[in-house]
């Protein structure tokens, strides 16, 4: 089965929503003739501006993060219902900044990946090892244990149009790639992992990402790994360079 690649920028904590706009304007025309679909995850208070500096591009917006609850008193969260409503299409889920400085649980990312697709969000759902997990030979299980965790009770039907980053920790932010074989041995058995739960068409529909110091000199061949559906790129997607990135081939 083709599957459509899926390259997604994660700005994290940066861009103020002048500079947003501004960085749009930059990337806009070097990713406005790719063939892949591309997503910009901006901070929550660049949503609106982004929105708007994107409309009729072949440009969608993501969110970092959001909560489970519809609304009421959660201070400083953001509804699933806040982004439907301003037109966001993805979130991304369990990025492991989250996960390691906001104590996120794989509980509560179940319940998050099922409210998205409650308000017509797609979940780029992460997951990923840490050096040591990946030292000590146990990184196949622990991949398997946050998905089949984050995954449990969510229909194939969804899991079938989301997203999975698989983002090893040693390799985010640090200038560290995975090597293809690692990435592609990783992302086959995260797709192994949904036929098993699910079943082959299941799996064979969902898109799966490398994250982890993607640029323009090595995402080409990690894109053309037959179970690597795109990247989730961090520094790279604050300059020129994810343009290359888009466009790779
Ligand atoms: C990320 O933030 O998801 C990421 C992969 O970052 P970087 O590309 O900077 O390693």
């Amino acid at each position: 089965m083709e599957r459509r690649k899926i390259v997604a920028g994660n700005w994290k904590m940066n861009m103020t929503p002048a500079k947003a706009v501004e960085l749009i304007a930059t990337l806009r025309p070097l990713v406005e003739s790719s063939d892949v679909d591309v997503v910009f995850c901006v901070p929550a208070i660049d949503i609106v501006p982004a929105l708007t500096a994107t409309r009729g591009t072949n440009i969608e917006i993501g969110a970092q993060n959001m909560y489970f609850e519809e609304s009421g008193a959660y201070t400083g969260e953001i509804s699933p219902e806040m982004l439907e409503g301003a037109g966001v299409k993805y979130v991304i889920l369990g990025h492991s900044e989250r996960r390691e400085y906001f104590h996120e649980t794989d509980e509560e990312l179940n319940k998050k990946v099922k409210k998205a697709f409650e308000h017509g969000l797609t979940p780029i759902l992460c997951c990923g090892e840490t050096l040591q997990q990946r030292e000590m030979g146990i990184t196949l299980d622990w991949i398997k244990l946050q998905i089949k965790s984050d995954l449990a009770g969510v229909p194939s039907s969804d899991v079938a149009n989301m997203v999975i980053a698989y983002e090893p920790i040693w390799a985010i932010g640090t200038g560290k790639t995975a090597t293809t074989e690692q990435a592609q041995e990783v992302c086959k058995a995260i797709r192994d992992c949904i036929a098993d739960i699910y079943n082959d068409s299941t799996a064979q529909s969902v898109r799966i990402q490398y994250g982890g110091s993607v640029n323009a000199g090595n995402a080409s061949q990690l894109f053309a790994q037959p179970d690597i559906d795109g990247g989730l790129v961090g520094g790279a997607s604050l300059k020129p360079e994810f343009g290359k990135i888009v466009n790779c081939k």
